[in-house]
């Protein structure tokens, strides 16, 4: 069932899309953001879809988290992105959630997820149109952090982002995508790239990959995540390990990654992780917890070092 959507730019000068929109509502209706120019997604069928075709997997940006985590195509093939959005928040968001809001979403910190009212204590920050970061001061970016469970997932498989883009289709990299949308994210309240995400396209599995998604979070429903991790190995790639919630953006570990098909033992494996996340996080205050508790988080990698061995 392949997409076919015009390419067309929307009527309007600078759309917001709406998926779901469990993510955007509460902030524009907290006066977090102030769009204005919404564009519902709802109903448009090109967005919808999870297919095999010529060694891809293709899943629409419109479909639900549900959906995805139900779904036995992916729950076979890419059991890692069916695991992150059956773990996403709760079961009524999930009805509703689309693949593509979580994407898109907006990246979260302590000081901009706050009313209006609370923030005018405080000088603008850089993702409210000031000049400063109150997580890290001497930071010149924003240093919200990125909660996506799901792109930690598409991550690992190496996913490609479909959209369209000043009215041109466009395919690339999910990290890629997930970069510009972050940098753009905290630049001032309500940035956004201006564009339509279509779908995401990922290579089917070679026999014998295995793959896996683990979520730590302060309580197991309606939280978002502390810490996250994808793992993808064996088949004829290789070995692949990204984490999330540590970062403006999925963290890829590359020199954990070469030890999993190798003779390590588990223990050595989670303190490179360790060691590799301590060199590539950007951790900051969170609601739960300080900065120095989330590095005792990294060892949790332990959880998915089981599919190493399985057959
Ligand atoms: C209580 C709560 C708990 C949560 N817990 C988690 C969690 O544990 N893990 C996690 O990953 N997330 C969590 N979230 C965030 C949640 O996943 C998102 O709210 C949801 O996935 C967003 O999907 P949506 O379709 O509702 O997005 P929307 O709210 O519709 O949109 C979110 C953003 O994406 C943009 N957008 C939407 N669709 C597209 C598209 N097709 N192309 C381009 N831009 C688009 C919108 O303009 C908006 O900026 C939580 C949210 C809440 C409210």
């Amino acid at each position: 069932m392949p997409v076919k959507i015009a390419a067309q730019a929307p009527q309007t000068q600078r759309p917001t899309y709406v998926g779901g929109g469990t993510d955007l509502m509460p902030l524009l209706k907290n006066h977090v953001r102030d769009d204005e120019e919404l564009v519902f997604l709802d109903g448009v069928e090109e967005l919808n879809g999870i297919w095999e075709e010529a060694g891809w997997i293709t899943i629409g940006a419109g479909e639900r988290l549900y959906d995805i985590a139900n779904a036995p195509l992916l729950r076979e093939k890419l059991p890692a992105v069916a695991q992150a959005a059956g773990a996403t928040a709760s079961p009524q968001i999930r009805n509703i959630a689309t693949i593509g809001g979580n994407i898109m979403q907006d990246r979260r910190c302590i000081y901009f997820n706050q009313s209006r009212y609370w923030r005018k204590g405080l000088p603008l920050c850089f993702k409210t149109g000031g000049a400063v970061c109150h997580q890290i001061p001497n930071s010149p970016v924003c240093r919200a952090i990125y909660y996506s469970d799901v792109a930690t997932a598409l991550a690992v498989y190496e996913a490609q982002a479909e959209y369209i883009e000043a009215g041109v289709k466009k395919r690339g990299p999910i990290l890629e995508l997930v970069k510009r949308h972050s940098q753009a994210n905290g630049l001032a309240c309500g940035e956004h790239l201006p564009i339509l995400v279509t779908s995401f396209r990922v290579p089917a599995p070679a026999a014998g990959e295995r793959s896996g998604f683990y979520k730590y979070a302060m309580r197991a429903t309606i939280d978002f995540p502390l810490i996250n991790f994808a793992l993808r190995c064996g088949g004829d790639r290789e070995a692949k390990l990204v984490a999330g919630a540590v970062a403006p953006w999925p963290v890829e570990l590359p020199e954990t990654a070469k030890l999993l098909n190798g003779p390590a033992t588990d223990d050595e494996i989670a303190a490179a992780c360790a060691a590799e996340l301590q060199r590539l996080a950007m951790p900051i205050k969170e609601a739960c917890i300080p900065p120095t508790l989330k590095r005792s988080l990294y060892q949790y990698v332990s959880c998915l070092l089981h599919l190493r061995r399985e057959v």
